[in-house]
């Protein structure tokens, strides 16, 4: 059986990260998410996570062959698994084409892309409020989605943690980096009849509901 491949694409704060945990658990999915994956690697402080950190706390793209090592790595991990989903993950145009690269490989095509819409306007709110369980790194807002006791992970009853980058500054400069080179990527994928367009901008559960409806 071929592995279904789906991309989540959307500017930072779209909530990706939320819808990814979900649709994934419900499709059993591989849930391939770039930001997670380095993030990991910048907590255990491996040397890989110690360059990208330096690239993550401007808010930039950290070097594609780095990307590419922890992504090849985990298809290879998960072959033959029903689908896997991306999050965070072709960023740009080259990357996309690293990505179908990498496909071919294994005998696999990019089955939907799946955009979350919300526009600029939300998304500083969004990132300033965002608080991240560091264990299971489900994903919280103080006020659209807050933890029910303070500041603690529902499930792991650790503290929750700010992302490094969810700087006001930061978050404009990823903003920017996401219009500049990840934008480009939604009309690219909309001429290949590709890509599901989501409304972001209603609540988590009414946002689930359209992309599970669509895949
Ligand atoms: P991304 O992975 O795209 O950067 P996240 O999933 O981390 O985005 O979500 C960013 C912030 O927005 C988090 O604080 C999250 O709780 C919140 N959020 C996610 N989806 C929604 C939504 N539909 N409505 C309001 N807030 C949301
Ligand atoms: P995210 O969790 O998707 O918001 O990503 C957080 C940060 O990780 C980004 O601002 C980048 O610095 C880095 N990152 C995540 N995915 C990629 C990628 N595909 N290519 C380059 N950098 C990435």
């Amino acid at each position: 059986m071929t592995s279904k491949i789906y991309i989540l694409i959307g500017p930072p704060g779209a909530g990706k990260g939320t819808q990814a945990k979900n649709i994934a658990n419900t499709k059993d999915f591989v849930l391939i998410s770039t930001g997670d994956l380095l993030r990991e690697n910048v907590e255990k402080r491996t040397e890989l996570g110690q360059i990208a950190k330096s690239y993550m706390d401007k808010g930039e793209f950290v070097p594609i062959e780095l990307v590419a090592r922890i992504i090849k790595s985990n298809i290879e991990q998960n072959l033959g698994k029903s689908g896997f989903l991306f999050d965070g993950f072709p960023r740009d145009l080259s990357q996309n084409a690293l990505l179908d690269e990498m496909l071919k490989e294994f005998n696999l095509d990019v089955d939907k892309v799946i955009y979350i819409d919300v526009k600029d306007e939300a998304i500083l709110e969004r990132l300033t409020n965002r608080r991240v369980c560091p264990k299971c790194k489900k994903v919280y807002h103080m006020k659209f989605n807050p933890p029910k006791k303070d500041e603690l992970c529902d499930d792991c009853e650790v503290p929750l943690i700010t992302r490094d980058d969810d700087k006001p500054d930061v978050i404009k400069n990823r903003l920017a980096t996401y219009h500049k080179s990840t934008h480009p990527l939604v009309e690219h994928f909309e001429k290949g009849g590709k890509i599901i367009r989501i409304n972001g901008e209603k609540s988590p559960k009414e946002v689930e509901n359209q992309i599970i409806a669509n895949i």
